[in-house]
């Protein structure tokens, strides 16, 4: 793949800029810049999408016909590089990368219609019910039911460490409709409205002291039978397309900020004049992830590519999703090791702040600690590394 950028590329990339130059509010940058977790908070994450919609430029990898850019490959990576360069808050997926893609998919004309552009404007933000206490790695075996009354079906049950149910107002969710036979041809797909009565949700604080996850409760919710997507019992065909586009995310992105940051750190000078920069084996170390991150990047454009075809990500996104975790996990490790360099370990005012406070020049944007919590929850969400593995075991490998 050619991914020199043509005399038309950079002149797309000088209007990315002007743009962000004039749309980013200082407001928005230091929300992103500050961002310790795995998601960006919602107040500056949905300012940021709110602006990007009045452009048109909310969901680049959609069709056009249903509010994509028409962008080429390069153009999309471009667009995605110039984002974090600049320092824009990161928009939350679920409702933008995971249940718009799923729609386009397999929503009906009506619920293409009415959900998606209420997607890209924010009107409604999206929640994930797919795990349940006992049902992650196995989602199959869930057991949150649905039983058809009239025009509804009436959902009893639980979801858990579903992100961000504390602000959303729609949830799309997998419910079990039939009970015998294989577990994966008795679920179906539901888009369940937050407000409806019967629903109570409970937060979980993570463990970087973050109310991110929840667990919601179903006690007898309706929910209209117009909003099942695909058949009654085929939803596990609808979850597994959705999880291709969860799953695939522009990780190299996101590790070259980290990277940066660790390089700019390095390159300072401690009070007793040594700096980490001589240290060769820190380089090594920095050098071999930057590499590793130039080759996920090259993976990464290549599902991109697929996606420009109108394709979706496929099984490929598990390999990406591992070593993206993987690399942002040993990255995270090195931002540590290197604030452990410039750190005073008898500064009382340090040890008491815990790790939880940015031991170093929050405005600066250097929050290694709080990340390095965050991103254990890298090789679980999603899907755990070790089922990623036995996803490219049998549907690349073919073992
Ligand atoms: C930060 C975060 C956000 C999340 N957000 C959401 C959300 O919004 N919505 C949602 O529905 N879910 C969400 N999840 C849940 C996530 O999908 C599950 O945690 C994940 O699928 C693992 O399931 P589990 O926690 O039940 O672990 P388990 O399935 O109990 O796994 C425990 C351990 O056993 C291993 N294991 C299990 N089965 C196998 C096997 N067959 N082969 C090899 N190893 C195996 C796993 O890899 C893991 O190490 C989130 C999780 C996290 C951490």
């Amino acid at each position: 793949m050619d991914v020199k950028f043509s005399q038309e590329d950079e002149a797309f990339r000088g209007k990315i800029r002007a743009f962000l130059n004039v749309s980013l509010t200082e407001g928005l940058r230091d929300a992103a810049r500050k961002r310790t977790s795995l998601w960006q908070d919602i107040k500056s994450s949905m300012s940021w999408q709110q602006i990007l919609h009045e452009k048109g430029w909310a969901a680049p990898d959609w069709p056009i016909e249903y509010g994509g850019t028409g962008w080429s490959l390069v153009q999309r990576y471009i667009f995605a590089q110039e984002c974090v360069r600049a320092e824009a808050p990161a928009l939350i997926p679920m409702s933008l990368r995971m249940c718009g893609p799923m729609l386009i998919g397999y929503g009906t004309e009506k619920q293409k219609a009415h959900y998606l552009p209420r997607i890209l404007s924010g009107k409604d933000i999206w929640c994930q019910g797919y795990s349940e206490p006992g049902s992650g790695s196995d989602l199959a075996s869930l057991q949150t039911r649905a039983v058809a009354n009239g025009d509804d079906y009436i959902v009893n049950g639980t979801k858990i460490w579903t992100s961000y149910a504390q602000h959303a107002n729609m949830m799309f969710a997998l419910v079990r409709t039939k009970n015998d036979g294989k577990k994966q041809e008795g679920i179906s797909f539901l888009l369940i409205d937050m407000t409806s009565p019967g629903i109570t949700v409970r937060p979980i604080i993570n463990i970087a002291g973050v109310h991110e996850l929840n667990q919601v409760f179903f006690e007898n919710v309706r929910v209209p039978i117009i909003n099942r997507v695909g058949e009654e019992n085929s939803g596990w065909t609808v979850a597994k397309y959705l999880l291709q586009f969860e799953r695939f995310s522009m990780g190299s992105v996101e590790l070259r900020r980290t990277l940066g940051r660790i390089e700019a750190l390095a390159k300072t000078t401690r009070a007793d004049g040594e700096s980490l920069r001589d240290d060769s084996d820190f380089a090594r170390d920095l050098k071999y992830l930057q590499i590793k991150a130039t080759m996920l990047e090259a993976s990464e454009q290549r599902v991109l590519a697929n996606l420009s075809a109108g394709k979706p990500p496929g099984p490929v996104s598990s390999a990406l999703n591992i070593q993206n975790a993987e690399l942002l996990q040993e990255t995270d490790m090195l931002g540590v090791e290197a604030l452990g360099y410039y750190a005073n370990p008898y500064e009382p005012e340090a040890l008491e702040g815990g790790t939880n406070r940015p031991p170093i020049a929050p405005e600066n944007g250097i929050a290694f600690l709080p990340m390095y919590l965050s991103n254990r929850m890298k090789s679980i969400a999603g899907g755990s590394s070790e089922i990623q593995r036995n996803i490219v075991a049998k549907a690349i490998l073919q073992l």
